[in-house]
């Protein structure tokens, strides 16, 4: 990242085809293709849903937490008729519902699920869903935005349209770009869809697959740190090697909170070794932000919850953190919590 790249050099151009091969091998062998997109991960999520359903286009989205509420958003912005199925958050999404859904509406064209749903750390059935979308002929589209390269997903196995991911979660890059990896005939087909010129990934992809380059200033010191990002998750022993650090991680810390006498929001078969909703303690002493600041100042960042149902917080698996790191986070959430008086 401290190198100043060229845009438009080759030796930059040679790094973008790097980055979107090695994403591309994550989940793919043959006949897909990895679209970058500038900005946060939603930014990618968007270009995937307004370049690949037709304006025409009739999309079904799982929900179960607020990035599947999201998809039902961006669609809906974009004029697409849009059909939810609503489950709890504590619940994975139930592919015998969409299954029933995809019976009543037939002109539906698209179907939408999270991996894991962050809200909560829950992990969806992407591959069951698959299959009811094989079965009625609907494409997938994957939201795998924090799941990407620590859970396994393989076309090979799972068939998908397109899958939507960011460089700065479990790839652990840094933040400022998106991607896309989609069939190379489904991209090819999809001229003329999007609702917007930045975010329309069939342009963005004509240009890249043209030239190797960008449209607009791509975010080099980002593609920069993912190319070297992508190096370290090979060595790693790529979505293997990374998923079990992770879940490492996860059977240190779930236990750990459960003996400090915290309850995890999930049961264990529901959790994926992303991060873990936390419930609050039931304690007239709690109070998130103490907490909270008190961690910071012992170099622990954690989140607040994002569910309306039950206050929690989040504690997170994935990044460059280890096992003796999450001894660390749990001796000083203990210390601190006993400060507290709880
Ligand atoms: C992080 C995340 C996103 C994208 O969030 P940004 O803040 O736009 O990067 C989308 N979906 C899921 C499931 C996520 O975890």
């Amino acid at each position: 990242m401290t190198r100043d790249w060229g845009s438009r050099d080759p030796a930059f151009v040679a790094l973008i085809e790097r980055v979107r091969s090695a994403v591309t091998r994550i989940v793919a062998d043959e006949g897909y293709t990895t679209v970058p997109m500038q900005g946060s991960g939603t930014f990618a999520v968007e270009a995937m849903l307004g370049t690949l359903i037709p304006r025409n286009g009739h999309l079904v989205v799982m929900v179960n937490g607020a990035y599947g509420r999201r998809m039902v958003s961006l669609a809906e912005r974009m004029g697409r008729t849009v059909t939810a199925i609503e489950h709890a958050e504590s619940e994975p999404v139930d592919p015998n519902r969409l299954d029933a859904v995809l019976n009543d509406l037939p002109d539906v064209t698209h179907v939408a699920v999270v991996h894991c749903e962050t809200t909560t750390g829950i992990l969806n059935p992407v591959a069951a869903v698959s299959t009811v979308c094989v079965q009625h002929g609907k494409s997938l589209l994957i939201d795998a935005m924090s799941a990407f390269g620590a859970i396994p997903l393989r076309a090979s196995e799972v068939s998908f349209d397109a899958v939507a991911a960011s460089a700065n979660k479990c790839l652990e890059g840094v933040p400022g770009i998106g991607f896309v990896v989609v069939r190379e005939d489904v991209i090819q087909a999809s001229s003329g869809n999007a609702h917007s010129m930045s975010l329309d990934l069939y342009d963005q992809w004509h240009r890249l697959d043209r030239d190797g380059q960008f449209r607009f200033t791509p975010p080099t010191h980002v593609l920069a740190a993912l190319d070297a990002a992508l190096a370290q998750h090979a060595v790693e022993g790529g979505t293997e090697g990374r998923g079990r650090r992770y879940d490492d991680n996860r059977i240190r810390l779930v236990g750990g909170l459960r003996a400090l006498g915290l309850s995890t929001f999930l049961t264990d078969e529901k959790q994926a070794p992303i991060i873990i909703t936390v419930e609050a303690p039931d304690n007239p002493n709690w109070d998130f932000h103490t907490f909270y600041d008190a961690l910071t100042k012992r170099g622990f960042a954690i989140y607040p919850g994002k569910l309306t149902q039950a206050e929690t917080f989040r504690v997170g698996c994935i990044g460059q953190v280890f096992p003796a790191d999450i001894d660390r986070f749990l001796v000083a959430a203990a210390e601190i919590l006993a400060d507290m008086g709880i």
